[in-house]
C-alpha cells in the first residue's frame, strides 16, 4: 500500500480491520508524511470531541470525510477514462497503421513472405512500446485503483486485444487466398 490508502485509512481508524491496523501501525512507523497526517487528524478530532460546546462541528467531521472520498473516486474515475481512452487511441492508430500496411502487399509469395516478416518485426516493436506505455500508466494507477476496477480494465483491454489481434489475423489471411 502506499501513502493515499493510508491517509484513507487513517480518515477511517475508528473502523479498520485487525490487518488493516497492523499494517497502518507499521506503516506510521516509518512514514513521517502519514505520520504527521495522522498527529494532525488525531488532534483535530480530539479537540472537537473534547470541546463540548463545537458539537454541531461532528457535521463537518462527517462531511470532510465524504469530500475526501468523493474527491478521491473523481480522481480514480479520471484516471481509469484516461488509461482506457489511450488504450483505445493506440489501438486504433495501430489497427490503421496496419491496416495501410497490410494493403501495400504485392501479388508475390516471397514479398508477401518478407512483407510478413517486417510486418511481425514492426509488429513486435510496437506491441513492446504499447505494452510498456500501457505498463507505466497502469503502474501510476493501480496503487490508487480497487482490484475490481482493475481486472475490469484487463479484462476490456484483453478483449480488444483478442478482437484487433482477430481482424488483423482475417484480414491477413483474406489476402492470402485472394492470391
Ligand atoms: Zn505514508
Amino acid at each position: 500500500m502506499k501513502h493515499p490508502q493510508f491517509e484513507a485509512l487513517l480518515f477511517d481508524i475508528d473502523h479498520l480491520g485487525h490487518e488493516e491496523r497492523i499494517a497502518l501501525e507499521a506503516h506510521l512507523r516509518e512514514c513521517e508524511h502519514c505520520n504527521v497526517l495522522a498527529t494532525s487528524w488525531r488532534d483535530l478530532e480530539g479537540n472537537l470531541i473534547s470541546a463540548p460546546k463545537m458539537e454541531p462541528a461532528a457535521g463537518f467531521t462527517e462531511r470532510f470525510r465524504e469530500r475526501l472520498v468523493v474527491y478521491k473516486r473523481r480522481k480514480q474515475e479520471r484516471l481509469t477514462l484516461a488509461v482506457i481512452l489511450a488504450i483505445l487511441i493506440s489501438l486504433i492508430i495501430v489497427t490503421g497503421f496496419f491496416g495501410l500496411e497490410l494493403l501495400t502487399f504485392i501479388p508475390s509469395v516471397i514479398s508477401l513472405l518478407l512483407k510478413s516478416i517486417n510486418g511481425l518485426v514492426l509488429l513486435g516493436g510496437l506491441l513492446t512500446i504499447l505494452g510498456d506505455f500501457v505498463l507505466v500508466l497502469l503502474e501510476g494507477i493501480t496503487q490508487s485503483l480497487p482490484a475490481g476496477l482493475l481486472l475490469a480494465i484487463a479484462a476490456a483491454t484483453s478483449g480488444l486485444a483478442v478482437i484487433w489481434m482477430f481482424s488483423i489475423y482475417r484480414f491477413g489471411f483474406n489476402t492470402l487466398r485472394k492470391e
